[in-house]
């Protein structure tokens, strides 16, 4: 893409009401725009990163057996009222509407309801299961904070998958292959170093959840690592007792600020028994299906990648999710540099390399310099006078500090190598 088509302009001034850091890079940048408190949205850039976050997301949950499918917003009351989970005084952080004659709706904050009532129409037999269902949807949440920029806000994409097996063995078989994908999706959005199972809370159903958590300062939970191990517990359950049962040692936790990227649950029979979701087994019995739950923020692991790989300059997005792989600058406007830079991206295009094209003519070097590292694209490739002297074009990665040049064709099977 021409850089001098793309409608969203870097800015120079971080904006005025914005505290969290994840959020100001990513406005300064152009990849998000702030509609109000908790609510952004996502511009070329910014979408761009989304779906290459969703991609990743979607080859590991078909892995796991995954089967796609999108659930609605809107949902009814008595759907949520089998499980307990309408009342206010239940979920502080529902956004109810209603229709013109008067019948109340929900906007979904989560889908295990309306799932579970969904698949009471497919399950009947043991034949049927395990099944694995998942969906990037939207949910809408009332948070009472929105302080993390896309961390937390009010209305995010997720992904959420749901399982439903036979028992709990087969469940927990389940459990183990989701726990592993997980695992694989944190280490290709380029945090896995800085990620660690969890133990959590496993609310009435189950002894615990397990949450992925990634260490950054802007997180909002306190957990206990053992880096030794790669575990860790968060403080919501932190105890004496919980030690002994998981067989770690005070003296070998660190205790560190963390952002929850991702968490998983087994559900049992929490929503399977209110909505009687039965299967018949091979001996004719019918038996309430086990249910798990595993939820990943999209917009909450974009924000996390930026708040762990971001330097004083701007963004370094992990070649797996960045927008572009390749910001090809052209500076000066001499003829003979702007074919050169033309036609070096015609043939990159051709090849199938995504590249941010600066062609502006209007703009400084300093500034074309500047925004490659606000945007953080992970190769930077400059063609100048100077680096057409010297024999070629410059490239340097956006975690180096200097750049080599390199000659045309060396440069075009350094940037397919890996495509
Ligand atoms: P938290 O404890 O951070 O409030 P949660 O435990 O309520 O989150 P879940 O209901 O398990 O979160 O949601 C699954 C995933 O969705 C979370 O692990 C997180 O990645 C993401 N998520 C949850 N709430 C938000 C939010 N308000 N904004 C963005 N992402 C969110
Ligand atoms: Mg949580």
């Amino acid at each position: 893409m021409r850089q001098s088509h793309l409608f969203t302009k870097t800015k120079k001034e971080s904006p005025a009401d914005e505290v969290s850091q994840n959020a100001e890079l990513l406005i300064k940048a152009g990849f998000i725009n702030k509609e109000m408190a908790g609510v952004y949205s996502y511009l070329p850039l910014g979408l761009r990163v989304i779906k290459k976050i969703e991609n990743i997301i979607r080859e590991e949950m078909n892995v796991i057996g995954g089967q796609e499918l999108e659930l609605t917003s809107l949902q009814e009351k008595e759907t949520w009222q089998k499980a307990g989970r309408w009342d206010d005084e239940v979920v502080d952080n529902w956004f109810k509407t209603k229709l013109k004659n008067d019948t109340e709706l929900g906007l979904a904050f989560t889908h295990e309801e309306p799932l579970t009532k969904l698949m009471k129409e497919y399950i009947s037999s043991y034949r049927d299961l395990p099944l694995g269902i998942y969906q990037f949807q939207k949910k809408f949440r009332n948070e009472a904070r929105a302080k993390s920029g896309i961390m937390r806000t009010r209305e995010f994409l997720m992904k959420d998958l749901y399982t439903f097996c036979k028992d709990e063995k087969e469940h927990e078989e389940y459990y183990e292959k989701a726990k592993e994908a997980y695992k694989n999706i944190f280490k290709r959005a380029g945090i896995g170093h800085v990620t660690y199972l969890t133990f959590a809370s496993g609310g009435s159903f189950s002894k615990y959840s397990h949450e992925f958590q990634t260490i950054t300062g802007a997180g909002e939970d306190t957990i206990y690592v053992d880096e030794n191990k790669g575990i860790a517990v968060n403080k919501e359950v932190y105890s004496d007792e919980v030690l002994n049962n998981l067989n770690l040692k005070k003296e070998d936790l660190v205790e560190k600020r963390a952002v929850e990227v991702g968490n998983i649950f087994p559900l049992s029979t929490k929503y399977s028994g209110p909505f009687e979701l039965k299967y018949q087994t091979e001996e004719g019995d019918k038996k309430e299906v086990i249910m798990g739950s595993y939820g990943i923020g999209l917009g909450r692991l974009m924000g996390t990648i930026v708040e762990v790989l971001s330097d004083d300059k701007g963004i370094i997005w992990p070649e797996t999710v960045a927008p572009f792989k390749v910001h090809l600058l052209s500076l000066g406007d001499d003829e003979k540099i702007r074919e050169e830079a033309d036609s070096f991206y015609k043939d990159l295009s051709d090849q199938k390399v995504e590249v941010l094209y600066d062609d502006r003519t209007d703009v400084s070097a300093g500034e074309k310099f500047a925004d490659a590292d606000l945007i953080g694209i992970p190769y930077r490739v400059v063609v100048s006078k100077r680096s057409l002297t010297d024999g070629g074009f410059e490239i340097k990665k956006r975690t180096e500090e200097k750049g080599k040049i390199i000659t045309k064709n060396e440069l075009i099977k350094l940037l397919t190598a890996s495509a």
